[in-house]
């Protein structure tokens, strides 16, 4: 757990480039620093980040670009990336979870925030770990190490790609995911699977939930998001 953990930060803008850098290393993890799309694609080129903070406007390769360039290769695709941006609009939101972001921070932020989300997002991504960890919304309860699912406290059974829509849409209560960034967080990057295909999913979640199934919104012509009934 101790291991330092490469992050590649992508920002043009210096003094936050550096203040990004400075707090990152402080907290123990390895920080490179990169001031331009094209550097970044070098940069993970010569060695595959754990992570990557990416700043959206960026000149010439801006931030979008460069994450749809990392994110179809085979070889990067499952380097999770943050977003920094600068426009708070949903749009701009879910361009870039399309993209293949993970997270997004909208600017200005605090670093305390951005450190928070750094570590959720590696947490999220360190696979085999033996960890287990209950994510738990009003009557949802998922253990993502047992793969078990419980509402209202009784168990309730769900295929695999369900479980994982689920645990998506419950990692970030209150957010809109898009059918895309639902597909590459769920159920794989690079995995051709139709946005009916989510659809069907999600309508059979919902049935398992129950009453609860409304929990789950449609957001038109966008996606999902889950909603917590108590806040
Ligand atoms: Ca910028």
């Amino acid at each position: 757990m101790h291991e330092s953990r490469h992050i590649l930060v992508v920002e043009d803008e210096l003094d936050l480039a550096e203040l990004l850098r400075y707090n990152l290393n402080v907290s123990g993890h390895n920080a490179e620093v990169v001031h331009s799309g094209q550097a970044a694609l070098d940069a993970v080129a010569a060695r595959k980040p754990d992570l990557i903070i990416l700043d959206v406007m960026l000149p010439e390769i801006d931030g979008i670009e460069v994450a749809k360039r990392i994110k179809s290769s085979t070889e990067t695709s499952d380097v999770p990336i943050i977003f920094l941006t600068a426009k708070s609009s949903d749009e701009d939101q879910i361009r870039g979870l399309d993209a293949g972001g993970d997270d997004y921070v909208t600017k200005p932020f605090s670093v305390k925030v951005l450190l928070a989300r750094v570590v959720a997002a590696l947490r999220r991504s360190a696979k085999g770990s033996s960890e287990s960890e209950i994510l738990e919304i009003g009557p949802i309860q998922l253990d993502t190490d047992r793969h078990e699912a419980m509402v209202d406290g009784s168990s309730v059974r769900l295929t695999l790609t369900e479980f994982r829509l689920l645990a998506t849409l419950m990692a970030g209560p209150g957010r809109v995911l898009s059918r895309r960034g639902l597909i590459s967080n769920a159920i794989g990057p690079g995995i051709t699977v139709t946005e009916r295909t989510i659809d069907v999913h999600i309508a059979a979640i919902r049935k398992k939930l129950g009453e609860h199934g409304s929990m789950i919104q449609t957001v038109r012509g966008v996606g999902y998001r889950l909603v917590d009934p108590e806040s």
